[in-house]
């Protein structure tokens, strides 16, 4: 039986006082605000505009289930409608206006991470997750290759030719996506920091951050693997992990935390700041023109969820010759790629409609580029982004920061 789950007869509760505990108090401030503000920037209810994928649902479950009203089974199909980006949390009027006086933050996110572990543990799986977890747990990295699997032996192909030592003080963690997919993007950063003289390593052994896993309720196998990583950090002596991808840094600044407490003793920088902070101090110049009009896709993970929208435009504003026109990353809230959270592997046309929109919205600004600083971000937006009738090209940022420092790319 589920932690979060007891077994209950008719009209009793089937959720634990544990669980309820930790989500009755969140339930309830949804369910008797109603205010659904947050309705309108999710990415998903913008699509379906089905009751069902609200965040007032996902809280009001939780009530209707203490009640004995609804069972585990009933609602867990909902909890697959999100992307977990955040938006709603940013939204909410019971974060806006009472969170300082009362210490409250409306924490979707994590709600919805722990209905689809409790789904999870309860046997209630769903097939492209199931199928997907797997496959990751086979090949310890998540099978991004459209069949082709994403082998262990292949995780650092990434980086033949740039000689990259294994281990060190500093060790650059490298996506599943970015590592067997967009390999451009970890070649980037590697030859942008290499260029400056910053000194990293790659892991001996490196696994999946376990991040997605949690995302889609595999709680078990994202612990595992962060075991593994962490395991094998220490092995290398590494005390500072460079992460390119804001889902990684998710995982490591919020489950990883969660997993080991203080003892989790590794400094965790992200590279689009670090590149900045060198673009900044002069120490990375950029002198290379580059002739294009972008804009750039605020990923939810840097902006919604971690607040981090600055570190990317002060990058774009120092390249010459772009023409740089910007959506205020409080606009961006309601935008999102639909790439997060495995929402893509089970809902793959809402998915992409929601990227549709994306590059719809990015089109409107008469621009030829758009950029982003999340991988997983740049396959679905470069698929619409290259239907529409002007096609828009999609680069990361660090591809375009190492063309405008005169290094290779690719
Ligand atoms: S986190 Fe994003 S996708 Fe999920 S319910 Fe909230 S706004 Fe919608």
């Amino acid at each position: 039986m589920a932690d979060g789950i007891a077994p209950g007869a008719q009209g009793e509760s089937t959720l634990t006082p544990e669980f309820l505990d930790e989500w009755r108090n969140a339930a309830y401030n949804c369910y008797s605000s109603g205010h659904k503000f947050c309705r309108e920037v999710c990415p998903v209810m913008q699509v379906t505009r089905d009751e069902r994928h609200t965040p007032t649902t996902f809280h009001a479950n939780v009530v209707a289930m203490e009640k004995g009203f609804l069972s585990l089974d009933d609602v867990a199909e909902d909890y697959v409608n999100c992307t977990q980006c955040g938006a709603c949390e940013l939204r909410c009027p019971n974060t806006l206006f009472t969170g300082d006086f009362y210490r409250f933050r409306t924490r979707t996110v994590d709600l919805v991470k722990a209905m689809r572990s409790l789904a999870v543990e309860a046997g209630i799986e769903q097939p492209g997750w199931k199928e997907w977890n797997a496959l990751t747990d086979r090949y310890k990295n998540e099978p991004v290759l459209n069949g082709q699997p994403s082998l262990q032996e292949n995780v650092a192909d990434w980086a033949q030719g740039l000689d990259l030592p294994i281990g060190g003080e500093t060790v650059l963690f490298c996506d599943c996506e970015a590592a067997f997919y967009r390999t451009s993007l970890p070649r980037a950063v590697a030859r942008i920091l290499k260029h400056v003289g910053y000194e990293f390593g790659l892991m001996r052994e490196q696994w999946c951050c376990g991040g997605p896993a949690a995302e889609m309720g595999y709680a078990e196998q994202a612990r595992r693997f962060a075991e593994h990583n962490v395991a094998d950090w220490r092995a290398v002596g590494a005390k500072r992990i460079l992460v390119l991808d804001p889902h990684d840094y998710i995982a490591f600044t919020e489950d990883y935390p969660a997993y080991f407490g203080d003892e989790l003793d590794f400094e965790f920088v992200l590279v689009v700041e670090l590149v900045a902070e060198l673009v900044n101090e002069g120490k990375l110049q950029l002198t290379q023109p580059i002739e294009r009009v972008v804009t750039y896709h605020d990923a939810c993970r840097l902006n919604k969820r971690k607040g981090i929208h600055k570190a990317p435009r002060d990058i774009l504003r120092a390249i010459p010759g772009l023409t740089f026109k910007d959506v205020d990353h409080v606009t961006q809230w309601s935008y999102c790629s639909g790439a997060g959270a495995g929402f893509a592997i089970e809902r793959p046309e809402v998915a992409a409609e929601i990227a549709r929109r994306r590059v719809d919205k990015a089109a409107a600004l008469e621009i030829d580029t758009l950029v982003s600083a999340c991988a997983w971000s740049e396959r679905p937006l470069t698929e619409q982004g290259g239907k529409l009738e002007r096609p828009i090209e999609v680069l990361d940022l660090m591809e375009i920061v190492a063309q405008a420092a005169g290094l290779e790319v690719g």
